[in-house]
């Protein structure tokens, strides 16, 4: 078969603290990054990119809080040619509601693992959330590498070394500290969102931006807004200003993409 490694294309089509979908195609494959929406509302932020439900054959799911697993169990049971992928302490939590995942749709893809699917390779890698165990997902075609992070306290320094200079980042800027602080949440959930095993804040994103932006880098996209503790002109300014300081092009080296909740990104071609 002729294939074509130069076709990775990327489109996030949910990103904020109440639903996250990330949209990946290849020549061989149309692939799901998290489910945290409705079946229905998946299906129709896809049909905005021009793509259908009907075509995605693997899902890979990070973690089991709802807003990344909600639409999970109706897509794979409409879809019985979806292929869901997740570690076994994640398949171990995921919560009721979702209903009946048919077993032959299930795979265990352990943190950790490296795995060729034709035309693209999957990597999995642990980051610090209060979840029973998250895994974020690196996909590679040729010399094209996506890679989201979302939904963690911080990334370390082996994961900036592993990342580095990836061809599309979507990494989490949850809040604005100081919207955060003055904000109405309780001092408990300020706590969790500050900790490491909570959410990154707009400066902690574009500080690791900063690191791990490269010479092949051509779309860096904002994640997981909060609602009440970030707006996205605060996020994007934030991450702009920084960049620029640390000496970064930005919208000239590389485009600075905000995500919206039930709003997709254009179809990128990386
Ligand atoms: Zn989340
Ligand atoms: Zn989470």
């Amino acid at each position: 078969m002729n294939t074509d490694l130069d076709s990775l294309q990327v489109s996030i089509l949910s990103s904020g603290s109440s639903g996250n979908v990330a949209y990946i195609q290849t020549d061989q494959h149309q692939i799901l990054l998290d489910a945290g929406l409705s079946g229905i509302k998946i299906r129709k932020l896809l049909k905005k990119i021009g793509r259908s439900i009907d075509d995605i054959d693997m899902l890979f799911i990070s973690h089991e809080h709802s807003d990344h697993t909600q639409g999970v169990g109706v897509l794979a049971r409409r879809c019985p040619k979806i292929k869901v992928f997740a570690n076994q302490e994640t398949w171990d939590s995921l919560p009721d509601s979702l209903g009946v995942i048919p077993a032959n749709q299930q795979v265990v893809f352990p943190v950790g693992t490296i795995q060729a699917f034709g035309d693209i390779t999957v990597q999995s890698f642990g980051v610090s959330h209060d979840a029973a165990l998250e895994q974020c997902y690196v996909f590679k075609q040729g010399a094209k590498q996506f890679v989201l992070i979302t939904d963690t306290g911080y990334i370390s320094e082996s994961i900036q070394h592993y990342i580095a200079d990836s061809t599309a980042f979507a990494l989490e800027c949850n809040y604005d500290v100081e919207m955060l602080m003055n904000g109405p949440y309780p001092w408990p959930l300020k706590q969790r969102i500050l900790c490491d095993t909570g959410h990154m804040s707009n400066e902690d994103e574009a500080e690791v931006l900063a690191n791990v932006i490269g010479d092949d880098t051509k779309a860096v996209f904002l994640t997981h807004r909060s609602h009440h503790n970030n707006t996205k002109l605060v996020a994007h300014q934030t991450v702009s200003e920084i960049l620029t300081d640390r000496g970064l092009n930005v919208d000239v080296d590389f485009n600075l993409y905000d995500t919206d909740i039930c709003e997709p990104t254009k179809l990128i071609k990386l």
